[in-house]
């Protein structure tokens, strides 16, 4: 085989698809990331992590990540800085464009990881890791005893409001329609637990503070007006976009388009494995990330044996 053949390419260098070209490489066979122009994943966006085991004092995202991308070399995977671009998985081997090449594999695992829906707004990006957090799991430790926002009237937001409530004095549940969108038994919750107010028909308009967040300015979208809500942080829970769109309608995808899988990461295309937030709507977490990663390889490694005979 040539050398652009790989028994398993993965794509993305998340803690997904890291930790799976660590247990490929240690499997003995050829393995390359796809790893995007700034391989690492989302936890590069991070500061402070104190949740992935291993490390009694808090890390950083870009430290873990580093370390990650350092291990999988060492054991013989070849790390990329290129993006996949086109992916035929019709034939077989599978044919994959990465940067400028055409690579092939036999097995191909997915850790492309979803994106963070943000509101979009120049000072949201401003006091992001300053106040301003796409996850209450990650970041609602730091908020005890505090005043902060959530922004969203979904599953998740609601989710995220009576989460949050376990940490903060006080949490503001701003949805810009006059009724929450969230399961009705979540809503329930919501009203009965007094520390939430739900602040109905708003949205923000801008995040204002010195260093870090002090204030989230609203504005009443039937009448224009602004109000001015005192908090330390602002929760942004209005939904997250799984990075699917370079294989098209090739593998099965849910409503929302995450990527189908059985309970061993195999998508809908044998020899196809997905890891990580690319497949998973409920945890979002690197720990949870990394073990599906672990999981897809074993599973891609098995099939490349069984296809051996
Ligand atoms: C600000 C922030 C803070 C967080 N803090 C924590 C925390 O404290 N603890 C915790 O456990 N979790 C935290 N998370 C969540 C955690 O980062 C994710 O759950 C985890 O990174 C998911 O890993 P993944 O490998 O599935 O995907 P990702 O980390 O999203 O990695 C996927 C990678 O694939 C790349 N990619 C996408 N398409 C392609 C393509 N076509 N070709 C090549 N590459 C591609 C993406 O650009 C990305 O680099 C945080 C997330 C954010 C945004």
């Amino acid at each position: 085989m040539s050398e652009n053949h790989f028994d398993i390419i993965v794509a993305g260098a998340g803690p997904a698809g890291l930790t799976a070209a660590i247990y490929a490489a240690r499997g003995g066979v050829r393995c390359a990331v796809a790893g995007g122009v700034a391989p690492g994943g989302q936890l590069l966006e991070t500061t402070e992590i104190e949740n992935f085991p291993g490390f009694p004092e808090p890390t950083t995202g870009p430290d873990l990540m580093m370390r990650m991308i350092k291990q999988a070399r060492r054991l013989g995977a070849q790390v990329l800085q290129e993006q996949l671009s086109a992916c035929d998985l019709s034939a077989r081997p599978f044919t994959l464009t990465v940067g400028a090449k055409k690579l092939t594999c036999d097995s191909l695992i997915i850790a492309t990881g979803a994106r963070a829906r943000w509101l979009g707004l120049e000072s949201e990006t401003k006091y992001r890791n300053k106040g301003v957090s796409g996850c209450a799991t990650c970041d609602g430790f730091f908020y005890k005893g505090k005043t902060i926002a959530v922004v969203g009237g979904g599953d998740s937001a609601a989710e995220d409001a009576l989460f949050l409530t376990k940490f903060a004095e006080k949490v503001h549940l701003v949805h810009r329609r006059d009724q929450l969108r969230a399961a009705h038994r979540l809503q329930e919750k919501i009203r009965a637990n007094p520390k939430v107010e739900i602040v109905y028909d708003h949205v923000p308009e801008e995040f204002l503070g010195g260093d870090r967040l002090e204030t989230l300015r609203l504005k009443n979208v039937r009448t224009g007006e602004k109000k001015d809500l005192a908090v330390s942080g602002a929760f942004i829970a209005i939904g997250h976009d799984p990075e699917t769109a370079v294989f098209g309608d090739a593998l099965k995808k849910d409503a929302e388009g995450y990527l189908v899988t059985d309970a061993r990461c195999a998508t809908s295309v044998e020899g196809v494995y997905a890891a990580g937030d690319v497949m998973d709507p409920h945890y979002r977490q690197a720990i949870v990330a990394a073990g599906t990663g672990c999981m897809a390889a074993m599973e891609a490694l098995k099939y490349l044996q069984e296809k051996k005979g």
